[in-house]
């Protein structure tokens, strides 16, 4: 409705501008066509009365009789069956000494004071004529006047037709305007309405409807198309969410159940001291993963909270990882692991340092964990083009080809990995690649051929 009333205004407004020059261009070309006639015949008229013969009296009063009743004036005229005159008048009385019609316009003051054009109105029976009268000021007779007139009916009667014409047009477009304007709109809303009725129905329990695309109109199409395409965005994030959430759930419930049959079987009957410090022993071992599984948690929700956004500032990477592989010495030398170390000097990236500890710190862990009693674990960093890489090799069994583009994703576990009893929940690789990623790096892994993995972090310079 409001499209078609704006189509009605800026229509109609564009229409009566056009109307108003129309008809005022119009009526001046009338209006002069109509003045360039009288003032032509006047002339032509004077210059047949002039006698060049008699120089004294070079206008004979007799010969304009003659001449205007004749009515050879009026028939050389333009306007031959129209109210026309040519008449002669005397300049000193206003007097109407002869005229070529029985036409009975007054003579106003103002065409014997010499104004050439003048509209006279009067009223002749009972309507009001008007009249376009032109006066000649005779050079060779100045006593008198010639004056050309016609009644000015003919032009109003033309003038009054364009408007009529004008006037069509205008109540044409008045109708056309809100009606074209109301289809406009019908066209552009329809298939925004499909387009909104669809999207009301798609509910989060229900998040793989789609908008389709043939059915809507081209113009829709790309807004049709980021809605879909933010809708694969949102239905993939609920599903990695819910997919997390029951993960979460399952690894909390594991040390839970663990903790409650082991409660259970020793509160069954009355122990002795020995059994009870046992069986809290293991309680504490529980809890103590499920306080580690809570904080693991909480670090990934960090990452992943954009709004959060990484600290960053320049980063020593060469005194970062020695500091983490010193953390790790003592392990080390429990497992009779070899720690190897190559790492180039002054190695600086644009970074969040606790967050790159936190990455190096994961990957030494799972190097530690599945390298077996005796191996060796080998760390590299250096320069590489416009990248920092760091690279932490194991000796343990690697991980097979077809799960290692599955180890970043969350809880994802190798089977081997999951019987341990170091094992961890699945979550540390996936943080590292989260926290890498944010830094616009990349994390890969690949076996070596003497068994082991490689896991290679760069980070752009
Ligand atoms: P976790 O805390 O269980 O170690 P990660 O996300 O760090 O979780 O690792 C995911 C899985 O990838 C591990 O459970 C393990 O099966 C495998 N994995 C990670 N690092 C290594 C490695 N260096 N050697 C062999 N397997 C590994």
């Amino acid at each position: 409705m409001r499209l078609a009333l704006w189509g009605l205004l800026l229509f109609g407004v564009m229409q009566i501008v056009v109307s108003v020059v129309v008809f005022v261009a119009i009526s001046t070309w009338l209006g002069d066509q109509v003045d360039d006639n009288l003032l032509l015949t006047a002339t032509q008229v004077s210059s047949v009365l002039y006698d060049p013969e008699d120089a004294q009296n070079p206008l004979d009063i007799a010969d304009v009789q003659l001449q205007l009743a004749d009515n050879n004036v009026a028939t050389q005229s333009f306007l031959t069956d129209k109210l026309f005159f040519v008449r002669l008048i005397d300049l000193a009385t206003g007097e109407v000494l002869v005229s070529s019609a029985a036409y009975d316009v007054p003579v106003s003051a103002n065409q014997l004071s010499g104004t050439t054009f003048e509209t006279v109105r009067f009223a002749e029976e009972d309507d009001l004529d008007e009249v376009r009268v032109y006066t000649l000021h005779l050079s060779y007779a100045p006593q008198f006047a010639l004056q050309a007139g016609v009644s000015l009916e003919e032009t109003r009667e033309i003038e009054r037709d364009v408007l009529r014409i004008l006037l069509v047009l205008l109540a044409f477009t008045g109708t056309m305007a809100p009606l074209s304007g109301w289809f406009l709109a019908n066209r552009a809303l329809v298939p925004i309405r499909a387009t909104t009725q669809t999207a009301a129905t798609i509910h989060e329990t229900d998040l793989s409807r789609r908008i389709d695309l043939n059915s809507s109109e081209v113009e829709l199409a790309q807004l049709v198309q980021t809605f879909n395409a933010m809708l694969d965005r949102i239905e993939g994030a609920f599903q990695r969410q819910k997919q997390f959430t029951a993960d979460a759930a399952h690894e909390l419930r594991t040390p839970l159940s663990i903790m409650q049959t082991g409660l259970e079987v020793t509160l069954s009957k009355e122990r002795d001291a020995q059994t009870y410090q046992n069986a809290l022993m293991s309680v504490q071992e529980e809890v103590q993963r499920l306080t580690a599984l809570a904080n693991t948690l909480l670090r990934l929700a960090r990452t992943d909270n954009h709004d959060l956004m990484l600290e960053r500032q320049t980063v020593d990477l060469s005194l970062l990882v020695d500091m983490v592989v010193e953390q790790f010495s003592a392990r080390a030398d429990d497992k009779q692991i070899l720690l190897r170390l190559e790492i180039a000097p002054n190695l600086r990236v644009e970074g969040d340092e606790d967050r790159l500890i936190q990455v190096v710190f994961n990957l030494l862990d799972n190097a530690l964990k599945y390298t077996p009693d005796g191996g060796e674990v080998r760390v590299v960093a250096m320069n590489d083009g416009d990248a920092v890489a760091i690279r932490v090799e194991d000796s343990g069994q690697g991980i097979p080809v077809e799960e290692q583009a599955r180890i970043f994703d969350r809880f994802y576990r190798l089977d081997s990995a999951r019987s341990r009893v170091e094992g961890g929940f699945g979550l540390g690789l996936a943080i590292a690649k989260r926290v890498v990623t944010l830094h616009g790096g990349t994390i890969e892994v690949h076996n070596k051929i003497s068994g082991g993995a490689v896991f290679t972090v760069r980070l752009p310079l």
